[in-house]
């Protein structure tokens, strides 16, 4: 379908193929609801979404253990506050740049808008690698990092968390710089340590999330986990719940993989094998394959980043979560997934199936969930965790766990309602664009041209 603003986004945005296509997915979806709604176009609402309120790009200097001088790139886009304070994980990855942040910022407007609780859209990083790093490097690019993000954030104007390669770890450190240069106690960051305010369930949340709305999906078919066979990437925060949480609801999960291979377990990984995966990933930060040497009849194989399928999405399965990183099943993989017979695919990470493989999934019927509506339960447990913070007290691991559920249910609902509305039933992806874009669209109309 051709678009205008889609054109005007390319031509703006050349060098940003990770923005183009996250902005393609969203306009060619909403382009139906701007029909409905000619004021929207005539205030050129959805061309203004598309432009960061503001950008923010920084050098980060630090010295390394050998007292070496480092230097690495920070940003901050704070991309649309209609609705809230700007709300968006930091992440610390090589591949991190500008076209990546818009793309993950401008996912966060909709995804926030979603959960129904008053967050805009943000999101940070750097291209600093985490990997191999001492926990002193850890500390001190953390500390580096803070020294300039710390003017520009706030609990009530923008309150980053973790992503890749930020968790509890980095949170911390970078919560500390903020308290030691502002001289204030505030829920600036979420993701915090529980004692230091942060929200029970807040780590398991994003998993969690992912599997109790696959689970609603599931039902409106009168199914469920139950006895599924499932396969998973990533092995980071993500995969590590959304497994526990299959395994609870009495499925199976029979792969998981980190950027240089995956692991192939028959047998699932049980709760056990879970917590020996967890201690490789959080503790000892080793490589996936040591799982395969440690249990019996695990298969591991490398992942060649040129190759133009990825083996791990060629297994015969019931449901599938990717959970690591962009792009990672494109048509060749969806294909494959729907050749052996997936009933289901929800992302777990942000925009891993590419345009092409969403639209294999939906031609073929098979049910598919965005990251924006699936992987929200992080963004709804950090928002749980701001309002504790505001209110100074704590909630029970049972009162977050009930409302993560409510709040996926609702998240659900309407991406199914509003795709009926729109003449496109059972299509979560039209549901979750359209749903969102209302809601932030009308909010900026009242608040006018600015
Ligand atoms: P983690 O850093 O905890 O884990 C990331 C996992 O993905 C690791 O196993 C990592 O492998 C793998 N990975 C990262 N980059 C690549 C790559 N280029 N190719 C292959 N594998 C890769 O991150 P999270 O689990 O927090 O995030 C995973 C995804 O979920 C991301 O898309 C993130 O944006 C999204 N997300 C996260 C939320 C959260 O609350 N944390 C909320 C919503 C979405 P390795 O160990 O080798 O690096």
């Amino acid at each position: 379908m051709h678009s205008d603003i889609l054109d005007a986004v390319k031509q703006r945005n050349p060098n940003e193929p990770e923005f183009i296509q996250a902005a393609e997915e969203v306009i060619i979806s909403v382009l139906p609801a701007l029909d409905r709604h000619p004021e929207f176009r005539r205030l050129k609402i959805l061309e203004r979404m598309l432009e960061p309120e503001r950008l923010i790009s920084f050098r980060v200097t630090w010295l390394d253990d050998k007292g070496e001088v480092q230097i690495n790139r920070g940003y901050r886009v704070q991309m649309n506050s209609a609705i809230g304070p700007y709300k968006g994980g930091i992440r610390f990855h090589p591949s991190v740049n500008v076209s990546v942040l818009k793309f993950l910022a401008f996912e966060q407007i909709f995804k926030n808008a979603l959960t129904g609780i008053p967050m805009g859209g943000g999101k940070g990083g750097s291209d600093f690698d985490p990997k191999g790093k001492s926990e002193n490097e850890i500390m001190k690019f953390c500390q580096a990092f803070m020294s300039e993000l710390t003017r520009h954030i706030g609990h009530r104007l923008d309150v980053p968390a973790g992503d890749i390669g930020v968790g509890g770890r980095e949170i911390g450190y970078m919560f500390g710089a903020y308290k030691k240069i502002k001289n204030e106690f505030t829920g600036v960051f979420t993701g915090k340590g529980i004692g230091w305010g942060g929200s029970l369930i807040r780590t398991e949340a994003t998993g969690y999330g992912l599997i109790y709305f696959a689970e609603n999906m599931l039902h409106t078919k009168g199914d469920s986990i139950k006895g599924k066979t499932c396969l998973v990437s990533g092995s980071g925060n993500v995969a590590q719940y959304a497994i526990e949480k299959i395994n609870k609801l009495g499925g199976k999960v029979i792969t998981a993989s980190d950027s240089n291979g995956f692991i192939i377990d028959e047998a699932g990984i049980t709760k056990d094998k879970l917590e020996f995966l967890k201690d490789l990933k959080n503790n000892r930060r080793g490589r996936i394959k040591e799982y395969a040497e440690k249990f019996k009849g695990v298969v591991y194989q490398e992942i060649d980043p040129k190759a133009d399928h990825n083996p791990m999405w060629n297994i015969k399965a019931d449901c599938a979560f990717p959970c690591a990183t962009q792009n990672e099943i494109n048509g060749k993989d969806a294909a494959n997934l729907v050749k052996n017979g997936i009933k289901l695919v929800g992302e777990g990470a942000n925009m891993p199936v590419t345009i092409e493989g969403i639209n294999i999934l939906i031609d073929n019927g098979i049910m598919y969930s965005p990251g924006k509506a699936s992987n929200a339960g992080g963004v709804a447990t950090s928002g749980l965790e701001m309002t504790q913070n505001y209110m100074g007290s704590n909630w029970t691991r049972e009162e977050v766990d009930n409302k993560l559920q409510s709040i996926m249910k609702n998240i659900h609902d309407t991406c199914l309602a509003v795709a009926n509305e729109y003449g496109k039933p059972g299509n979560y992806l039209v549901g979750a664009n359209i749903a969102g874009f209302l809601k932030v669209a009308n909010a900026m109309k009242a608040q006018g041209v600015i």
